[in-house]
């Protein structure tokens, strides 16, 4: 291992709560889309960590990526470039089905240029349980191997009628993540209750505070006028 080469980094920790591989892609991106947005995948080496957080690299694998990126710096930032155009067209595509509307036709072209250049590698392989669909590279240090699966579990979950009529986009403000919604009773909000439903919580707690302050400082002030009415009234007898 080159010694220039960092393959503990970077240390962020992903979310995965999308439910699904491809929507788990499209949430690398802090923030709305269109409004305010922090992007979390900022190098290769982010890239990197990402597919191995989500098991689609294991360590070594992972490792020579890192070393072969260190070597091929254009090769890695065009691999990290195709894989933030693949992942902004599979986020629209769902985004716009999330919202029950039809995703733009050159998005739907996009992921399948895609999937006609990765599916390709797709292979079975016999194993001691059976068989298994595996993925060949054009190499062992193929800086795009990630791409194949993601592209794949974009194209299954659009073919997958029972998952793709839960797909949901957090109803946070500040937030467009996707996911499936599992629950039982499909009730599911907020990509994380603990943090997006928490804010939305906060929000309306303090919402239902200040209608209550501003309705009880109206009834005082409603009281006086009443009071102050009574006194004149009272006055005027006198
Ligand atoms: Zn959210």
């Amino acid at each position: 291992m080159s010694a220039a080469v960092n393959t503990t980094s970077p240390s962020r920790k992903f979310q995965f709560v999308g439910g699904d591989l491809c929507l788990d892609f499209t949430n690398t991106v802090g923030g709305k889309r269109g409004l305010s947005t922090r992007e979390y995948l900022n190098s290769y080496a982010d890239f990197v960590s990402w597919s191995r957080q989500a098991g689609l690299l294991d360590d070594s694998t992972a490792d020579a990526l890192l070393r072969s990126a260190a070597r091929q710096t254009d090769e890695s930032v065009a691999a990290l470039r195709r894989a933030l155009v693949l992942r902004e067209s599979i986020y629209r595509i769902f985004a716009a089905l999330a919202s029950d509307e039809l995703p733009q036709t050159s998005d739907l072209d996009h992921l399948n240029t895609e999937l006609s250049t990765y599916l390709g590698r797709l292979r079975v392989v016999s194993s001691k349980k059976g068989f298994n669909w595996t993925w060949k590279t054009e190499t062992d240090d193929d800086l795009e191997q990630p791409l194949g699966p993601i592209a794949r579990s974009a194209g299954e979950l659009l073919t997958s009628p029972h998952l793709l009529e839960h797909v949901r986009q957090c109803g946070g403000d500040r937030c467009g993540w996707l996911f499936v919604d599992a629950t039982k009773n499909h009730s599911r909000r907020w990509c994380v209750m603990s943090e997006c439903g928490n804010v939305a919580k906060v929000r309306r707690f303090r919402m239902k505070n200040r209608r209550a302050r501003s309705g009880s400082s109206a009834s005082r002030r409603k009281a006086r006028r009443v009071k102050s009415t009574t006194s004149v009234k009272a006055g005027g007898l006198m």
